[in-house]
């Protein structure tokens, strides 16, 4: 096993020039969610070149992919993604998670030759905005593997993300518009509807589990303050860590918008958004396997998250149907933030370049682990059924 990390490791060494470079590319060339159409082309390009089977346009998802290697059992999906942020560019340096990627499914194929098993490495589009692997879990790309992983740079090095359930919700306040001076008396203020929602929100969220997280925006308020508004309009977000809580906080949310139209008069017209991220379930087995590895090339890493950062990420709806990991590797100072033009500065420096070639040679040595001992593998099944039943 020890021979076969050490053939991974430079494996990954031989190609870090063209991994750097194909990084370096995808940053300079941002493209936003579903329009990922060069990242696409050139990281299946690449992987064609070194002897994955490739199908494009999978689901129905024109810059989703499927590259595969290996036949049968384990069948290990290593997942990539690779759009940008409006206006920021790759300040969320997904283009150090598909290299590494691609880094990690190329470096494992000799592994899969020695002992069995399948490599493939999915890409899955528009993480950012439209929730790519959502709707790809509905559409079965997850079906038929026995294991999922990712790993997403950071500021710190760890090997469980702590991820919420969420779902967007928009908000339309239907008044009467009136003279606000003249005739106020004839109006019906959808504005003040939506304040008095913020209002109420705001003291739901006193009695709240901590972890749960509620936020919104005021889209339209109004046209001009002599009119009453007529209409008002806005978006939220509702988080919580699991499907239940998610769903009592939700019917709350909804209480807080229908109070507030009994009272003002204004009519109320939601939509509760199509996408509804799944909260992470870490595989504590893969985990620990990718902990030690990446500890092995001398990066310090810890279980769990230190911080309360919560956010939400479509590797939740993954996870609920595979066994997976998203850890983090560090490739900026802890005060440097994600989504920041620091966070981008990052995705394209040489810590950049270490943390990908780190996380691709980790990743590439958990599946040493995994074909190596088909233990650990019904070992990771087991862990996943019981946190299912
Ligand atoms: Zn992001
Ligand atoms: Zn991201």
């Amino acid at each position: 096993m020890e021979k076969s990390k050490a053939s991974v490791i430079d494996e990954i060494d031989a190609h870090r020039r063209q991994l750097s470079e194909l990084s370096l590319k995808i940053h300079s060339n941002p493209e936003l969610g579903f329009k990922e159409v060069r990242a696409a082309a050139w990281l299946t390009q690449y992987l064609e070149e070194n002897g994955f089977s490739v199908e494009r346009g999978i689901c129905e998802l024109p810059t989703a992919f499927r590259a595969s290697y290996g036949q049968g059992k384990p069948a290990i999906a290593i997942l990539a993604e690779y759009d940008a942020l409006p206006k920021l560019g790759h300040a969320c340096g997904h283009n150090l998670i598909s290299t590494c990627a691609v880094g990690a499914g190329i470096a494992s194929k000799r592994v899969v030759d020695q002992f069995g098993g399948s490599i493939l490495v999915i890409g899955t589009p528009a993480e950012e905005i439209y929730g790519g692997k959502v709707i790809m879990a509905e559409r079965g790309a997850f079906n038929n593997l026995d294991m999922a992983m990712m790993v997403h740079p950071e500021t710190y090095d760890v090997a469980t993300t702590h991820a919420l359930a969420c779902q967007t919700l928009e908000v339309e306040f239907f008044g009467k518009a009136a003279h606000a001076a003249a005739s106020p008396e004839a109006g019906i203020n959808a504005l003040e509807a939506m304040l008095q929602s913020f209002a109420a929100i705001n003291s739901l969220r006193q009695h709240i589990k901590s972890t749960a997280r509620i936020h919104g925006i005021i889209t339209d308020g109004g046209e001009a303050a002599n009119i009453v508004p007529a209409h008002s309009a806005g978006i939220f977000i509702v988080r919580a860590e699991d499907d239940t809580y998610l769903n009592e906080l939700k019917q709350r949310v909804i209480n807080c918008f229908t109070g507030a139209a009994t009272a003002s008069g204004a009519r109320l017209e939601y939509r509760w958004g199509d996408i509804r991220y799944a909260p992470l379930h870490n595989n504590l087995i893969l985990a620990q396997l990718f902990k030690q590895n990446m500890e092995s090339l001398g990066r310090q890493v810890e279980l769990y998250p230190s911080s309360n950062a919560f956010g939400s990420t479509d590797m939740g709806n993954v996870s609920q149907l595979v066994p997976s990991i998203q850890p983090f590797v560090a490739i900026a100072p802890r005060e440097v933030v994600i989504h920041s033009p620091q966070f981008a500065e990052a995705a394209a420096s040489e810590a950049g370049s270490r943390g990908l070639l780190d996380a691709a040679k980790a990743l590439a040595m958990t599946v040493v682990d995994l074909v190596t001992n088909p233990e650990i593998v019904i070992k990771v099944e087991e862990e996943f059924r019981k946190r299912n039943d």
